[in-house]
């Protein structure tokens, strides 16, 4: 059995947060593979290593001195090194680290040093091997990742290594220039990792115990979901929750290898199973709620437009035109509703609505701004009868106008369109009937 272990910049924020971490590794065989972040927020209101660098690395750009920027994040590993008792230095990388600034080694560079060095201190606290992600994860030159070639060297220098540590975030060109993810990109190493070594499992180690059903700041203490498909995280993390760097899915599911979310505060909880397929019965009825505010509709009204063959992809091609991407389009028989992004579509709007004009003819175009658009899903809803029915019984119950309904014919999600001002309580009104209600 082999396992990747990631672990996220709050895990891995002091030397507390070190030994907890050495804690779980140490209590399974299998977790053999670990790729860190940067070391993270130690309390409320403290700077994130990976932004220090950013920093730091802005004044050497701009000339200044920055020396005391670097003296500061050094402190931050030698924190860690003193409170975990290690004979290490990191007295050359830093030395390194500074010449490579002073000659304008590149804003990616900087931050991927947050990472390299975590790397290093994690190998000896570990005893494990250290493998730079630089000769491992490889970039072109327009820093977009080359899968083959990384997936064929991670492999290759891999499979010499019983244990090893690989950095998250960055990665380099053929030429050795050191590129990185987006934010949050450690997910993506640990992801590659995974495929490339055939692990049988990707442990995501967070400071959360899983996917939460619905969004915190809405509902109190929402429940964890136990087991998610791919597809039903896709469905959520379109609509706002976030879990994971969106581009650490796609290797491993490829692969068939599940992700397990975990929360190294409480490794006593399971967390949520990410997985491809399963006949396991959510608990729930539905898996999850997300939602975003900020979307516009575009209603638009011609009698026999039922019969007018071509009228949808005229209106569309409007959009096309803006570069506008439409999010719902649901139909009557003389109207068409087109869902958009507000920030999106408000500076075009005159162009838009003269475009149609042109395109089709309307008899009217009217608009509607401050939406809100909720999602409803879960893999069971498939098999349950009177989800929808109950879904607007409890926002009728909670005096919430519901502006719009899509459900796609996968049956795996219901979209509903409300106000703005309406979206808190229609959500808190979703998750009490599924949830509270314990169906
Ligand atoms: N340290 C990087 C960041 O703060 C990457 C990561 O943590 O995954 O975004």
């Amino acid at each position: 059995m082999k396992k990747v272990v990631k672990f996220g910049g709050s895990s891995l924020a002091n030397a507390e947060q070190f030994q907890k971490v050495g804690d779980i590794i140490r209590s399974e065989e299998s977790r053999r593979y670990v790729v860190p972040s940067a070391p993270g927020k130690r309390f409320d209101g403290d700077t994130k290593v990976t932004d220090l660098l950013y920093g730091c690395y802005a004044a050497a750009e701009n000339g200044e001195d920055f020396d005391e920027k670097l003296d500061a994040i050094k402190e931050r590993y030698y924190e860690i090194i003193r409170g975990l008792s290690l004979n290490l230095s990191l007295e050359e990388e830093f030395q390194k680290i500074r010449e490579d600034f002073k000659a304008q080694a590149g804003k990616e560079y900087a931050a991927s040093r947050g990472e390299f060095l975590n790397g290093k201190v994690m190998a000896a606290y570990l005893g494990y091997e250290f493998v730079d992600a630089a000769e491992v994860i490889r970039f072109d030159k327009n820093g977009n990742l080359e899968r083959e070639k990384t997936n064929k060297l991670l492999y290759k220098r891999l499979s010499k290594c019983e244990r090893a540590v690989i950095p998250g975030f960055y990665g380099a060109t053929e030429d050795g220039k050191v590129r990185t993810f987006s934010r949050g990109g450690s997910d993506v190493t640990g992801s590659l990792v995974a495929k490339a070594i055939e692990a049988d499992m990707y442990e995501n180690w967070t400071d959360v115990s899983g996917m939460l059903v619905t969004d915190p700041r809405i509902v109190d203490n929402p429940a964890v979901i136990e087991t998610v498909t791919y597809r039903e995280l896709r469905e959520l993390s379109y609509m706002g929750a976030t879990v994971l760097h969106e581009e650490a899915i796609f290797p491993v599911r490829k692969e068939g290898i599940p992700i397990n979310i975990r929360n190294t505060n409480r490794p006593e909880d399971k967390g949520t199973l990410i997985v491809e397929s399963t006949c396991k019965k959510p608990k729930y009825t539905i898996t999850g709620i997300a939602g975003k505010k900020g979307f516009c509709s575009i209603n638009i009204e011609k009698s026999m437009m039922n019969s007018e063959i071509g009228f949808g992809r005229k209106v569309l091609q409007v959009f096309e035109d803006q570069g506008i991407s439409f999010e719902h389009i649901p139909s009557g028989i003389d109207t068409l509703t087109v869902y958009v992004h507000q920030d999106e579509f408000e500076e075009k709007e005159q162009e838009v609505i003269a475009g149609i004009h042109r395109a089709v003819q309307p008899d009217f175009v009217e608009m509607e701004s401050d939406l809100a658009l909720i999602a409803v899903v879960g893999r069971g809803m498939k098999s349950t009868r009177g989800t929808a029915g109950r879904i607007f019984s409890a926002l009728a119950h909670a005096n919430v106008n519901v502006k719009m309904i899509d459900q796609g014919s996968s049956e795996l999600n219901i979209i509903i369109g409300v106000e703005n001002r309406d979206f808190e309580a229609a959500v808190k009104a979703i998750y009490d009937i599924f949830v509270m209600t314990q169906i």
